[in-house]
């Protein structure tokens, strides 16, 4: 007979937060502490910065091939943020979901809502920077945009960080190694939950609970 028991399934988790604030940074020091997690690759319309590759920071496509698969169902969300749209494809994120992946969409909060719709059971974080003023030293130090798009995101910092309640945790990027911590807690304690460890320990809680001649 099968098993009828679920198999594991990974956890969808959602990052976001004003750009500068660290996120992609604080999810790269993540993904080298915790194992069974991966990062999903968004489409996106913008161009590549210097050092970005395609397929691994991003599929850099067209307008024309973005407004096809928005057409074509393959996207999961897809949001405009700073004039380019980026999107997450629905296939990619449920194949690995369903490997007992957990996955990080590093996406905007537009995009978060509708994966909240989508997919209820998800996990969302929102990294907050310590002030403006560090926020502003973050993406200058970056040195990856130039002036009339640090302006544009400084000047979106704020209305962003104003969504940060309708995540599920906050973690406020001041020191870095710290808040790698906060985040790599959020995975953990969630991979403890009673529900999870019910389906990834189904033998030794059967054996546990069989009964048998130590038991009263
Ligand atoms: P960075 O945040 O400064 O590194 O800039 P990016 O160009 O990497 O991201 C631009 C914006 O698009 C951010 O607000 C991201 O959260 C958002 N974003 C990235 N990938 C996705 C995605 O797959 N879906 C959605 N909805 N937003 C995304
Ligand atoms: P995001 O993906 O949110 O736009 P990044 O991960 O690119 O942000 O970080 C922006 C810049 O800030 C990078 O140069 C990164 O090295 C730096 N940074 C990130 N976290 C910290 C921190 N806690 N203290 C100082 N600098 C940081
Ligand atoms: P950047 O252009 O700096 O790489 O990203 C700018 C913003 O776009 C970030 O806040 C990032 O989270 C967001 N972003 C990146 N990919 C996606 C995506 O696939 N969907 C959505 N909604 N936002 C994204």
């Amino acid at each position: 007979m099968t098993d009828p028991s679920p198999l594991p399934r990974g956890t969808l988790y959602i990052v976001s937060a004003p750009s500068g604030a660290g996120k992609t940074s604080l999810v790269a020091a993540l993904l080298e502490q915790l194992e069974h997690v991966a990062l999903s690759v968004s489409h996106t319309t913008r161009r590549p910065r210097p050092g970005e590759v395609e397929g691994q920071h991003y599929h850099f496509v067209s307008a024309e091939r973005f407004l096809d698969m928005i057409e074509a169902g393959e996207l999961l969300e897809h949001a405009k943020v700073f004039d380019n749209f980026y999107g997450t494809s629905k296939a990619a994120v449920a194949s690995q979901l369903e490997s007992g992946t957990d996955v990080i969409l590093e996406i905007d909060w537009q995009g978060a809502r509708q994966v909240r719709a989508a997919i209820p059971d998800c996990q969302s974080i929102f990294i907050l920077p310590p002030s403006r003023a560090e926020l502003e030293r973050r993406l200058r130090g970056r040195g990856q945009d130039d002036e009339a798009v640090i302006q544009r995101r400084l000047r979106d910092a704020e209305s962003d960080s104003s969504h940060f309640r309708e995540y599920d945790y906050t973690v406020v990027n001041t020191d870095f190694n710290e808040a790698v911590r906060d985040l790599e807690s959020i995975f953990r304690a969630n991979r403890l939950r009673s529900t999870e460890q019910a389906i990834r320990n189904r033998g030794m809680i059967a054996s546990l609970l069989a009964g048998g001649a130590a038991s009263a």
